[in-house]
């Protein structure tokens, strides 16, 4: 068996436990493990690695750099096999490379204040388009994270919601690195900020964008519907807990 073979048959066969860790974590919330989405973040690897993954059964994927996602767009735009795959950006935004990025991916889970609401909200306006986002919440309040603090967002949500040519579904956030209680703070926390902006919005908020490869099975107890997997999905060398 060759290297490429070897590699297709450890992504087929670590999706799978992906999927049953998440199917055992939704049980022991009681939750319906079909309203829990997995993105494979390919950041780190290469559109050949991209389509090895979608034929693996990856079909949303995640890049957190705009240069990056076109590079990938451009290699495998085209490929029937990446029809229906579909790119979100999941890393910081800067206003610079807003044009690089809407109308390319479908969704944006990174947008962390009210300047970049606005920017991407105009950017979109301008070319007719409704562009689907998140809004990144620092919940843990560490000073390296980026995101609306909550009060911040409390304070602003309305305008933001209201702003033209984008969609807020929902809310994202990152825990900090190396504590499951820490990890869990946030992730319910989150979830119910999110509850908080949906009586207060009356829009329904339903993704919350949480959980990586070291803490999605806490994630989707606290009732994550989207988990951004990189290392897990792609790191022959990662241990899945
Ligand atoms: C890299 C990245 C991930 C994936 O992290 P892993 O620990 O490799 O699973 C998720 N979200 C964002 C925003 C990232 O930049």
């Amino acid at each position: 068996m060759g290297a490429d073979e070897r590699y297709a048959r450890f992504l087929r066969e670590r999706r799978e436990e992906i999927l049953g860790r998440i199917a055992e974590a939704a049980a022991r919330a009681g939750r319906d493990s079909d309203e829990i989405e997995a993105i494979a973040v390919s950041k780190t690897v290469g559109p050949d690695e991209v389509l090895l993954a979608r034929r693996a059964g990856w079909r949303l994927f995640g890049e957190n750099r705009p240069q990056e996602l076109g590079r990938k767009l451009e290699a495998l735009g085209q490929l029937p096999e990446m029809a229906d795959a579909r790119f979100d950006m999941i890393g910081n935004l800067q206003k610079n490379k807003i044009n690089q990025v809407i109308g390319r991916v479908a969704l944006i889970h990174s947008i962390s204040s009210a300047h970049l609401a606005e920017a991407v909200s105009s950017r979109s306006a301008q070319r007719g388009l409704v562009s689907n986002v998140l809004l990144e919440v620092n919940v843990s309040g560490e000073a390296s994270k980026s995101g609306f603090a909550p009060d911040e967002l409390r304070a602003c949500v309305e305008g933001v919601v209201s702003l033209p040519g984008i969609r807020v579904l929902g809310l994202m956030t990152m825990a900090p690195a190396g504590s499951a209680d820490a990890a869990r703070r946030t992730f319910s926390g989150l979830r119910e900020l999110a509850e908080e902006l949906r009586a207060r919005t009356g829009l329904a908020l339903g993704t919350l964008s949480c959980g990586m490869s070291d803490d999605f099975q806490i994630a989707v107890e606290e009732g994550s519907t989207l988990v951004r997997l990189g290392r897990c999905v792609f790191d022959q060398g990662y241990a899945l807990s």
